[in-house]
């Protein structure tokens, strides 16, 4: 029998908020008792897009209710719908699929570079057709898509590009920051994101004011937000709740600090696990321009016995995407028949994410690449 271990590291922090508990609860009471008595969309959250806006330097920021909604609505204000193709990764979460077809379009799964685990330009042009109308990037696990060669493939073939940065808030590209890559980008601010919150809510962020004002229309019935109860389109309920809005406004001051611990954690991770690369271990790229630091990634043929292992030490780690996009059954239906997406099905063998947040101590980053070195050691035969 294997002693119980003597440290618990789960996944994700049950105390990510613990600092702002305090500031949570007094933000309920003052919007419960305010005299407005708005919970939707007022003050509060226009203060929280001109702030995003202000901070990525788009010309416009719209909250809703999700990442997901932030895709649907986008979708549909470029007016997808039957007929179109949307190019898509094959490799990541659900809503990258799920919104396409909700929009009555098609998606089509591009296969992933295998070093970025994100959607391969190259792959994603070879599948351009006369059907297609929007290319969508997302971001995954802490290293930016390519999004120059996305920008400059969607403007070549006249395309219109959605950049899915869920969970990469605080990634920057030349300069640029994720999200405004796309014609429109996307946050969520569910509670693992970089800038989560104890709720559900997105952003839609964009330059293009026409798309902004369709966003805006379609995120509350197709109202034009003048005239109450007149319909231009049909829309969404994908409001955002102002004691969600106060929360982040309070929150965003540290957003900054709380970043760069992640960074320098992501870094200590490097660090101890890039030289196990000849021992079936690889570790992200290296830091640098286009990185993010949401979780961490590695690559290994082990993968279950690692996650084992880990367990076993009491460190707790994810297997984002077991399978991937065209191997659900609910996607299945609309993969091309015959196709293969070799990257995607290598990367969803392989990839395992160790836990990243700001709260974690630099001993229990220590501890966690101690459990995987110690796992490295041990020869093949798990
Ligand atoms: C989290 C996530 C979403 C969905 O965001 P929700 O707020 O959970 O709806 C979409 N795309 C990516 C890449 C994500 O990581």
């Amino acid at each position: 029998m294997t002693a119980p271990p003597i440290t618990t590291i789960p996944f994700f922090s049950p105390e990510l908020f613990e600092q702002d508990r305090e500031a949570l609860l007094e933000t309920v009471r003052a919007i419960g008792t305010g005299p407005e008595q708005t919970f939707i969309l007022g003050e509060r959250t226009a203060c929280l897009e001109r702030e995003l806006a202000g901070r990525t330097g788009a010309r416009e920021a719209v909250a809703c209710s999700s990442g997901t909604s932030a895709l649907t609505l986008i979708l549909a204000a470029m007016g997808v719908g039957p007929g179109d193709e949307v190019i898509v990764p094959a490799f990541g979460c659900a809503p990258l699929a799920a919104t396409v077809v909700d929009a009555g379009a098609r998606p089509v799964f591009a296969d992933i570079d295998p070093v970025r685990l994100t959607a391969d330009p190259a792959a994603a042009e070879s599948l351009i057709t006369s059907r297609t109308k929007v290319l969508l990037a997302a971001h995954m696990f802490s290293v930016m898509a390519d999004m120059p060669a996305f920008r400059d493939l969607a403007d070549r073939r006249g395309l219109r590009l959605i950049e899915d940065s869920a969970l990469a808030q605080g990634g920057t590209l030349r300069g640029r920051a994720a999200g405004r890559w796309g014609d429109a980008g996307v946050y969520s601010f569910v509670q693992v994101k970089t800038f989560g919150m104890p709720g559900e809510g997105g952003m839609v962020v964009t330059d293009d004011t026409a798309l902004a004002a369709d966003v805006r229309m379609l995120r509350n019935h197709g109202q034009d937000g003048v005239h109450r109860f007149v319909h231009h389109r049909i829309g969404h309920n994908s409001r955002f709740d102002e004691v969600m809005a106060a929360f982040q406004l309070h929150r965003l001051p540290g957003l900054d600090a709380r970043l760069a611990r992640r960074a320098e954690m992501a870094a200590r991770y490097s660090r101890r696990l890039a030289p196990l690369a000849g021992r079936g271990l690889v570790a992200p790229p290296e830091g640098g321009d286009g990185r993010f630091p949401y979780v961490y990634t590695v690559l290994t043929e082990r993968r279950d016995a690692l996650r084992a292992h880990l367990a076993e030490h009491g460190v707790g780690a994810h297997v984002y995407y077991p399978r991937p996009l065209p191997a659900h059954p609910a996607f299945a239906p609309y993969a091309r028949p015959g196709g293969s997406w070799p990257n995607a099905e290598d990367a969803a063998r392989r990839t395992i994410s160790l836990p990243l947040y700001p709260n974690l101590t630099d001993a229990q980053v220590e501890y966690i690449a101690d459990t995987v070195c110690a796992f490295a050691d041990t020869q093949g035969d798990r």
